[in-house]
Order: C-alpha cells, then sequence, then structure tokens
C-alpha cells in the first residue's frame, strides 16, 4: 500500500467522498450513515461475477452473467397496456442467440441498433418461446465493448435511503484508493494470526475492492476469510467488554465465602420432598461453587415452566441463611409474591428461619413491622415484590439476592439493592422462564454465568396441543364444555392487534363479550393491561380462588402465576404471536395432576408461514427448541418483542449465521481478558485500553475496570 497517501479521519463526514453532494450527504445521513467509517462497514451483501464474457449457448437460466455480441434486430413492441413499452432486441455470439428486453425505455431504440456490438450483464432466464431461448430483462449494457461497465468481481451493495448502491460502491473504491484509514486498534494480531484472519484494513479492502483471483461464491456465502475476519473482530470486542464487566466484579469487589458443611447438606436435603433432576442438581452445584468462592455471584438461571428452578433457589437461600446471612426472593408481582411466600413456608416448614412476606398490599404499619425487623436482622427471608424492595429495604447482613425476572429483561442496572454500607456485594441469582437461545445469551447476558435446567420433574405431562380452524370453533366450545363440567378452568387468550391505546381494551371486551354469549351459565373474568394493577390482581385472585370459570385476557397473564386448576389455554388467531410467546402461554397449563390442553385457533386462509410456525409448537414441548426456531424465523432484533432487552446492534455479525464465530471470539475474549494471566500483562492492558474506547465508540458505554 502506498505509504504517501493521506489518512481519511474515521469521523470525518461521508460527504467528502467523490459522488456524494449535499443532497446525497443528508440522504445517507438520514439512514444512519454520518460517516467515513459508517460507509466502510456497509458491506456489499452480493457479488457479481464479471470476470469473462460467457458464450450464450452456456449460459443457464437464473444466472447472472456477463455475454454479449452482435444486435441482430431491435424494434419497440405493441403492447396492449396503456403506458407500458416493451423495447426487445436480439442478440447474436458465435454459439448461439438470445433476447434482451427493456421495459418503458423506447429511447434506448436510439441507442441499440442492429450491427451494433454490445456487451449485457444481468439474469437470464427461459423465455418462453421454446427452445431454450432465453432472455434477460433489463439488463445493463454497454455499446461497442466486449464487456458492460465494470469488470472483474463486482461488488453489489444495498441502496441507502435514495442512495444507489453504485454511487456507493465508487464512493468507498475512492475512499479505500487514495487514503490510508487510521483504524483502531483491535483484535490481538497474535489472536488474528492464530485463526488465520485479516486485519480489519486488509479486510475491508478485499471486501469493498476484491481482487480479480477472488472467490466469488465464497463471497457470496458470506463465508470469505475477509468477512469472518471482520464479523470476528465485532464478536471479539463485545465479548472482550462483557470479559472486562466480569473481570471488574471479580478483582474488585469483596464477596462472601459461604461455607458448606456436613450438617448444613443435611438441612438442606431435608428441605427435599423429592429426588432433584439431574439438571437441578447440576445447577445447584455450579450456584454453591459460585457462593462458596470469594467473589461474588453473578449468575442466571434458566430453566422452562415448571422445571423447578424455584426450589434450587431456596436452597441457595438456606446456604446463606445456614452461614448466618439474610436472603431476599423478589419476584415481579404481589399474586407471585404471596404464592412463593406459601411455597417457602412449605418447604422450610422443619427449619427454624424466620420469613417475612413484603408487598404493597401489606398495611403500612405491618410493612414498617417487617422492614424492621429485616434491618434488625430478625428475618432471614424475605420474599416481596422488586418494586417495593428496591423502594428501600435495608438489611442488616444480605447475603443473597434471587431475582425471579420471569420473562422480563434489562435487569442488570436494577439488581442494585445492596445493604447498607455492607462491606461486602451479596450474590445475586437471576432466574427466567423464557428459554434464551445460547447465542442471544452470549450476547445479552454475555457478562452473567448461566445454569441451565432442560429437563423436567419426573411424570411431567407437556400439555396436548392442536391448531385448529376457527371453523371448529363449534367442536371446541363442546369440549371447553365438558372440561368445566369436570370443575376444570380455562385461559382464552386474544392478540393486541391494534397499536391504538384501545386496542387491547377492545380486544380483551369482544372476547370476554363472546364468551360470556356462548357459556352463558359459567362466570368469565376479564383481565388487560389497560386495567389499574389492583382491578387485575383482583381478576386473577378471582381466577386462582376458582370464582371464574374462564379468563378472557390478554398477554398479562403471562407472568407466572400457577393455576393448577387450569387445564386449557385457548388461544386466538394464535399466529399473531411469537413462538416464544406461545410458548409461555402454553406453560400455564398442565401444571398438576390434570392433563394440559393447548388450543391455537387460526383464520382460515392464513399465510403458509403462519401455519408453519404453529406446527412447530404443535411438534414439541421444548422451549429451547422454540426459542432457536423463534429466533431463525423473527431475527435477533424482533426476539424479545421490544426492544427492551439491551441487545447490542451489530453491524456486520449475525448472532445466527455467524454463531460460530461468536462463540470462539468469545473463547478467545475471555481467556485474554478474565483468564489467569499468561504472564503478558502488559498486553493484556494494552488491550483492556482498546476494549474500553472501542465501547465507549460503539455502545457509548464507559466500562471501568
Ligand atoms: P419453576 O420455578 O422452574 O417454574 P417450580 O420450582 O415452581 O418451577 O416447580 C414446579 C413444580 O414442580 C413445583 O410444584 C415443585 O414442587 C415441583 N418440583 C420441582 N422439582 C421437582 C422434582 N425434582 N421432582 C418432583 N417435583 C418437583
Ligand atoms: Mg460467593
Amino acid at each position: 500500500m502506498n505509504s504517501n497517501k493521506p489518512f481519511a479521519e474515521l469521523t470525518t463526514s461521508a460527504g467528502c467522498l467523490k459522488g456524494i453532494g449535499p443532497k446525497r450527504r443528508k440522504d445517507l445521513e438520514r439512514a444512519g450513515v454520518r460517516t467515513i467509517e459508517d460507509l466502510l462497514f456497509h458491506l456489499p451483501f452480493r457479488y457479481e461475477d464479471r470476470r469473462t464474457v460467457r458464450a450464450i449457448a452456456s449460459l443457464r437460466a437464473g444466472e447472472r452473467a456477463l455475454f454479449g455480441g452482435e444486435v441482430v434486430s431491435a424494434e419497440v413492441q405493441k403492447t396492449r397496456r396503456r403506458r407500458f413499452s416493451l423495447f426487445r432486441a436480439v442478440i447474436e455470439d458465435d454459439s448461439g442467440r438470445m433476447l434482451a428486453l427493456w421495459f418503458n425505455q423506447p429511447y434506448l431504440a436510439d441507442t441499440i441498433k442492429p450491427g451494433y456490438k454490445i456487451s449485457l450483464f444481468g439474469e437470464v432466464r427461459d423465455s418462453g418461446f421454446g427452445g431454450g431461448i432465453l432472455e434477460a430483462q433489463n439488463p445493463q449494457f454497454e455499446i461497442g465493448r466486449d464487456a458492460a461497465g465494470e469488470t472483474g468481481v463486482v461488488p453489489v451493495y444495498e441502496k441507502v435511503g435514495s442512495v444507489p448502491g453504485r454511487v456507493i460502491r465508487l464512493a468507498v473504491a475512492d475512499l479505500l484508493e487514495h487514503y490510508r484509514l487510521p483504524l483502531p486498534a483491535s483484535v490481538p494480531p497474535s489472536v488474528m494470526e492464530r485463526l488465520g484472519l485479516f486485519p480489519t484494513e486488509k479486510a475491508l479492502r478485499f471486501i469493498h475492492m476484491p481482487p480479480p483471483d477472488a472467490d466469488v461464491a465464497q463471497l457470496n456465502a458470506w463465508s470469505h476469510a475477509a468477512q469472518r475476519s471482520l464479523v470476528f473482530e465485532e464478536f471479539f470486542m463485545l465479548q472482550a467488554g462483557l470479559a472486562l464487566r466480569r473481570r471488574t466484579a471479580r478483582d474488585e469487589t469483596v464477596g462472601i465465602s459461604f461455607k458448606t458443611s456436613p450438617q448444613i447438606r443435611e438441612t438442606l436435603r431435608k428441605m427435599l420432598p423429592f429426588r432433584l433432576t439431574e439438571g437441578q442438581r447440576q445447577a445447584l452445584k455450579e450456584i454453591v461453587e459460585d457462593m462458596t468462592a470469594a467473589q461474588p455471584m453473578r449468575r442466571l438461571l434458566q430453566g422452562d415452566v415448571g422445571c423447578g428452578k424455584t426450589i434450587v433457589a431456596l436452597l441457595a437461600a438456606a446456604l446463606a441463611v445456614e452461614n448466618g446471612y439474610q436472603a431476599v426472593l423478589m419476584v415481579p408481582t404481589e399474586i407471585l409474591a404471596g404464592q412463593h411466600f406459601v411455597s417457602v413456608g412449605r418447604h422450610l416448614s422443619h427449619t427454624r428461619y424466620r420469613t417475612a412476606l413484603l408487598t404493597g398490599s401489606l398495611a403500612a404499619g405491618e410493612k414498617e413491622r417487617v422492614r424492621q425487623a429485616v434491618a434488625a436482622g430478625e428475618i432471614d427471608l424475605v420474599v416481596g415484590t422488586h418494586a417495593l424492595i428496591q423502594e428501600g429495604v435495608e438489611f442488616r447482613r444480605l447475603g443473597l439476592a434471587i431475582i425471579d425476572e420471569q420473562h422480563r429483561f434489562g435487569v442488570l442496572q436494577r439488581a442494585r439493592l445492596m445493604g447498607g454500607g455492607a462491606q461486602w456485594e451479596p450474590d445475586v441469582l437471576i432466574m427466567t422462564a423464557t428459554p434464551i437461545p445460547r447465542s442471544l445469551t452470549l450476547t445479552v447476558f454475555g457478562d452473567l454465568s448461566l445454569s441451565v435446567i432442560r429437563d423436567m420433574p419426573p411424570g411431567r405431562q407437556p400439555p396436548v396441543t392442536a391448531a385448529r380452524s376457527e371453523r371448529s370453533l363449534g367442536r371446541i366450545n363442546a369440549f371447553l364444555e365438558t372440561q368445566m363440567k369436570e370443575g376444570r378452568q380455562i385461559y382464552a387468550v386474544a392478540p393486541v392487534i391494534e397499536e391504538s391505546k384501545n386496542g387491547e381494551l377492545q380486544t380483551a371486551t369482544e372476547l370476554h363479550e363472546r364468551l360470556q354469549r356462548t357459556f352463558p351459565h359459567r362466570r368469565v373474568g376479564l383481565l388487560h393491561g389497560r386495567m389499574k394493577p389492583a382491578e387485575r390482581e383482583a381478576a386473577m385472585a378471582a381466577f386462582v380462588g376458582g370464582e371464574t370459570d374462564i379468563l378472557a385476557c390478554t398477554t398479562v397473564i403471562e407472568v407466572g402465576v400457577d393455576v393448577p386448576n387450569a387445564t386449557v389455554m385457548l388461544i386466538e388467531n394464535a399466529d399473531r404471536f411469537g413462538l416464544s410467546q406461545l410458548h409461555q402461554l402454553r406453560g400455564r397449563v398442565g401444571r398438576s395432576e390434570h392433563r394440559g390442553y393447548c388450543i391455537l385457533l387460526y383464520k382460515p386462509g392464513g399465510s403458509e408461514n403462519a401455519r408453519q410456525r404453529l406446527e412447530i409448537m404443535v411438534k414439541t414441548s421444548d422451549g429451547f427448541e422454540i426459542a432457536e426456531k423463534d429466533l431463525e424465523l423473527r431475527g435477533p432484533g424482533d426476539f424479545f418483542g421490544t426492544r427492551q432487552s439491551g441487545m447490542p446492534t451489530l453491524r456486520v455479525g449475525n448472532i445466527i449465521r455467524d454463531a460460530e464465530m461468536l462463540q470462539a471470539a468469545r473463547r478467545e475474549a475471555f481467556e485474554l481478558i478474565a483468564g489467569p494471566g499468561s504472564g503478558e500483562e502488559r498486553e493484556r492492558g494494552e488491550l483492556i485500553e482498546t476494549v474500553r474506547s472501542h465501547w465507549e465508540r460503539r455502545y457509548g458505554l464507559v466500562l471501568i475496570g
């Protein structure tokens, strides 16, 4: 590379480049492409092989190719449609003939004339004239030349705003030809070398201006080393930041080293009315290892609804209490807090642990009494809602915080409920019932350790699931009636279709009215997100208490309250839900000795894709499998529904397509930053500096440590 070239600052506006005037510059900016750096990472999505001129006879329908010859005839064709014209030319080379068509460009008659030499580039297809005659529609062309326009391996770009891909190609080429790029340091060279990766600048040059001998198939498959290098780099820098966070938590905070003893183990064993599943045992082992270590635990416990996370968390709490510390279990809703409190009492009945429930519905005096007892260290285990506990409960000796997030995310910032002036950081265990695909876990929760329970307690039968057209509503209603005759209860859920404020209200009330008409002798409850929290809790409580037979609702019931007597989950317009959401809903039934049923209703004549998604639900009840499929179908951006996940945006990597790269990058980054020192402390220090400035530039986040 010519070292006399000037540097281009990465933060320079893309407007300084060739072909990009003030109007295009504005357009690019609106689409998020502001700087030279943004433009450099706007990568081609496809490559065209324009290296060889193909003989017409060798072309196959479906190919994009460069070809050419002599114009045999050329004329504007009459068509019946008004305002639609067709210009057609017959092209011939030594091997054969084919057609080229241009729509609504009658003026081409002045440019393309019989007898001219022409070269063309475009996709060829069967002309429909028979005899294997091919045609090209609206091909690019050039008169009097052997090749159309550019030759070689030509990158193709998505247009940005109204700026055509071709303009972007030329601007980037201009940039790369005339400037040197002061790209910041990134992945250490030793790692690059070992993995056979290109340094960033070399990779960018290759991707934007592939040499004539580049492997086009590889580039189009997105598997070229140059492309993989950029993907690796992006993942590596992300993971290195997460590793740095983990390392900071480990090295710069003081945790509690809980002790175990045969006696403590015996106490814990007595709490168990059943044998732990293999998955529970493994998770518990990982948690206990963290708790006995000197660094504070930051662990995420994942597992489908009903897999038995709560008992595992309770055992962890018992370990904390046996060590003389307090534990807290935080849950999202009051009802859930109540349910947990009851089951905690059951499990701990043989101990002398002092427990307390702390929720908003307690009388003010009672609340104050609990607060004081907690502060005085007279309570060992507190169960309460997130909101209340974070509002200001002081613990005397908090050792373990268990946060049941159910289906919400973005808790990391909120997990700060540390005791007043304690000299240690309590251990934190976050539980989630949403099976999250591994690749997503690594990006969103990448700084947490992960325990996953994949098995279910023995004897648990997944709900019978069926996808049915609304035409069978009659038979379905008859089935619902039999269930209710047996004393069972039913959830009926409808998606909120309208975005409007009242959409939810309308959807739920309509469903409620319809059900009440269909089952006039039954009590139908109503629950939706537009109700006041107190009304909602009351509606839920009525269902829990068996006062209503059917609960017509929107997805507010996702949050995991246990109603063992509810056996049917009827879901309207089921194809409007994400797979993961359907799975969560289904998990609400079949949690007792009664068999559960999940009926997925769809409107007749829906799309094939919608049917396919429902088919997946019918086929499997493995939440992780469903989550992977969901991610595949919807893409990472939409996986969590709204953008509440704290999911970092990626510009070249794709966690599905590049899952292996993500794993590799994570391994390398954690080894280098958080691994045991290999004696190269200076190198590590440099890398940490690099990672810090990268996170500030890319994610606007300041990393300490
Ligand atoms: P999660 O919190 O993961 O949704 P829970 O901890 O509430 O699940 O467990 C669901 C039900 O299964 C509870 O009634 C619990 O007592 C029971 N359970 C948990 N683990 C086991 C086990 N190993 N064997 C039998 N029953 C179990
Ligand atoms: Mg610890």
